[in-house]
């Protein structure tokens, strides 16, 4: 649908190509003018671990269909995940895109035995509770607008977004609110040498042995992502 009934001032298809041809890079065999009628002797043939149907609803976002929770049907059959424009709810590209998202997960987990849970969101960190010291000043940037006059002669985007540089300074603005990205000021911080560096993208251990808690590390982390808390029985230690 995004090639047939989006327009191509909305969805450029030199764009929509490149990110075809990147799925392909990634090992996805994609096979074209290929209908399939019968989900479960198809995925028998084939001797597939799990099926995704997206087959879309080839409507309208208006359009209200008739028995429109039938994709639910799918849910019945194990292995069988179906997303996308054919079940129920919102039909766009984000929704779709999102849903192959969360079927990952879910066939992940299935092929694991196991099922997968939405985890609980973090609790909001307010502003009071970062402490930026070492954080320089870095102001954002105003996304170019076209003018009034040129949005009258064509489709082009009035709000134009940002180039790649201009994407990466915004991203480097991150604060991180509540979430740990490794930079080690709670490790230089702890007096006790209570906190241990893991493997990359794998955080820190805390030795509570080790951690009195006195706070340091807390005091040191700019995006407050580890707290103190009391263990049953226990003395109060440091968690990230
Ligand atoms: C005219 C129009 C304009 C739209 N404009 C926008 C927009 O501007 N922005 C936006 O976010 N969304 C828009 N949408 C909605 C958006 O296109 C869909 O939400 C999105 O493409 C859904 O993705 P999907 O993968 O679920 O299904 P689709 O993109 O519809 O893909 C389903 C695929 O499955 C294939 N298929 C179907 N049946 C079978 C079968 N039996 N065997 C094998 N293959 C099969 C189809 O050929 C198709 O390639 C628009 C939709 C329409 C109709
Ligand atoms: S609370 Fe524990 S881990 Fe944090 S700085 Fe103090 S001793 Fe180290
Ligand atoms: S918990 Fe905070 S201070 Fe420690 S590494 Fe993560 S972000 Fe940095």
């Amino acid at each position: 649908m995004m090639r047939y009934g989006i327009p191509s001032y909305r969805r450029p298809r030199p764009i929509l190509n490149a990110e075809i041809a990147c799925i392909g890079r990634m090992g996805v065999r994609i096979s074209l003018n290929r209908r399939v009628d019968q989900v479960e002797i198809e995925n028998q043939l084939g001797d597939f671990d799990a099926v995704f149907v997206a087959i879309g609803a080839h409507l309208g976002e208006q359009v209200d269909i008739p028995k429109r929770d039938a994709g639910k049907v799918l849910d019945a059959v194990p292995g069988i995940f179906a997303g996308g424009d054919v079940t129920p709810g919102t039909r766009s590209v984000t929704y779709a895109t999102g849903h192959g998202g969360k079927a990952v997960h879910c066939i992940h987990a299935w092929l694991n035995q196991r099922t997968w849970q939405k985890p609980p969101s973090s609790a909001l960190v307010p502003y009071e509770k970062l402490h930026l010291w070492y954080h320089t000043e870095a102001n954002s940037q105003a996304q170019p607008m076209l003018a009034a006059e040129q949005r009258q002669r064509g489709f082009d985007e009035v709000l134009q977004g940002f180039d790649k540089d201009r994407t990466r300074y915004e991203a480097s603005r991150c604060y991180c609110c509540g979430n740990c990205f490794e930079c080690d000021a709670c490790y230089g911080g702890c007096p006790e040498g209570a906190i241990g560096i893991l493997d990359t993208g794998h955080g820190y251990r805390i030795d509570y042995e080790l951690c009195t808690g006195c706070g340091a590390c807390i005091a040191q982390c700019p995006s407050h992502a580890i707290s103190l808390f009391s263990r049953p029985n226990q003395p109060t230690g440091a968690n990230t």
